[in-house]
């Protein structure tokens, strides 16, 4: 088995459930007393919403890619971002490592690909919904156009995210408002959701919603273990 190297505590929330899928896929892949070999790096989140909030984005890089190195050192055979907004990075990241990156998008993708999806609502924080580097990559390697919410609509979802999930608050207003915007993408035309932003998954799921639900958390975790017991050469970038 390989080793997962994990670039997390962004937030803590969810790559607590990254841990916990990773170490229950393991064991449901190989059974008995197996577990994932796993090296984590936890940031300080405070510090890096503080850069993403100025738009630092090249210290942000140079803090990434310097855990992903070290990581690298201490025996990863692998490096996930834990999470999709820091993906903005995941070049920069790639380029100072020599183990691949596992790319977020690409692990997302593979299954709305299969299933045919085409145009999924992307629910993610303000930077992944409305900047390119993610629905760029969806469009350029997988053919899939999402939809974002309404302008009216994404302030919330990115508070939620921020104000919220990431502070490990669930409110039952906060998934109705949730599955408002779901059924608002869907009147538009949407044939899946993406749970673009890896908290996302602790406030809905596939029961608050009558479309096919992705959670980019749970895909990327699973291509990680994928990875770590060799079965996933398609999924390297
Ligand atoms: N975890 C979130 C995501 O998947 C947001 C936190 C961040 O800004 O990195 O995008």
């Amino acid at each position: 088995m390989r080793t997962i190297g994990l670039i997390g505590g962004m937030s803590w929330e969810s790559t607590a459930v990254y841990y916990r899928r990773i170490n229950e896929q393991v064991r449901e892949r190989l059974g008995g007393l197996h577990s994932a070999d796993v090296l984590m790096r936890s940031v300080d989140f405070d510090e890096i919403v503080t850069l993403q909030r100025s738009g630092a984005w090249a210290e942000a890089s140079r803090v990434l890619a310097g855990i992903g190195r070290d990581l690298e050192r201490a025996g990863a055979g692998c490096v996930l971002i834990c999470t999709n907004t820091m993906h903005k990075l995941a070049d920069d990241v790639q380029r100072a490592i020599s183990v691949p990156l596992l790319h977020i998008v690409d692990a997302t993708a593979a299954p709305l690909k299969d299933r045919r999806i085409t145009r999924p609502l992307l629910l993610a924080t303000r930077f992944t919904m409305e900047e390119e580097f993610y629905r760029a990559r969806l469009r350029s390697r997988f053919g899939i156009e999402a939809l974002i919410p309404d302008a009216d609509d994404r302030p919330m979802v990115h508070d939620v995210i921020f104000g919220e999930l990431c502070c490990g608050v669930i409110k039952d207003t906060s998934r109705e408002k949730f599955r408002d915007v779901i059924a608002r993408g869907k009147a538009k035309g949407a044939d899946a959701v993406i749970l673009g932003c890896t908290e996302i998954g602790l406030l809905i799921g596939q029961d608050d919603c009558d479309l096919p639900v992705f959670d980019s958390t749970f895909l990327h975790a699973d291509a990680a273990v994928d990875f770590a017991l060799a079965r996933s050469a398609a999924l390297v970038a």
